[in-house]
């Protein structure tokens, strides 16, 4: 039940190739995947330091969820993704605490992980993900 490390952590950017640019010449990381995720209207760009991933999320729609969100607060730290055994059980775990969930289950994230989210709303203003090993089914 408990996460066993920050999976990664989300970064909404208003252009992939400029922040990739970032990531790679100033603080010499490699980007070694782009994937479109047609769900959430998004590219993504990853990058691993340690355990940990930094993912890059492009808009690919005006009016999706990180264009609605640049629009608001800018650019920055969108979500903070905790790995965890079974997304499931920790969606559950924490609507029995009184958390409001933006995934009642979990769905198919960027690299084919299950993914599921809490609202900020219930997390003191951090969107939170549960990101799986497992595909879902
Ligand atoms: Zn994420």
């Amino acid at each position: 039940m408990k996460p066993t490390h920050i999976e990664h952590i989300g970064i909404a950017v208003s252009s992939l190739e400029e922040s990739i640019k970032y990531y790679e010449q100033v603080l010499g990381l490699s980007c070694y995947a782009i994937e479109e995720v047609k769900d959430q209207k998004v590219r993504t760009a990853f990058f691993r330091v340690g355990d940990t991933k930094i993912e890059l999320l492009e808009s690919t729609d005006p009016d999706g969820p990180i264009a609605r969100f640049i629009e608001k607060r800018g650019p920055g730290i969108h979500h903070l993704a905790f790995a965890v055994e079974d997304v499931a059980q920790s969606l559950r775990n924490a609507a029995g605490h009184g958390v409001r969930l933006v995934d009642e289950l979990p769905r198919r994230g960027a690299e084919g992980l299950q993914i599921g989210f809490l609202h900020p709303g219930s997390t003191f203003g951090v969107l939170t993900e549960f990101c799986g090993s497992n595909k879902p089914d």
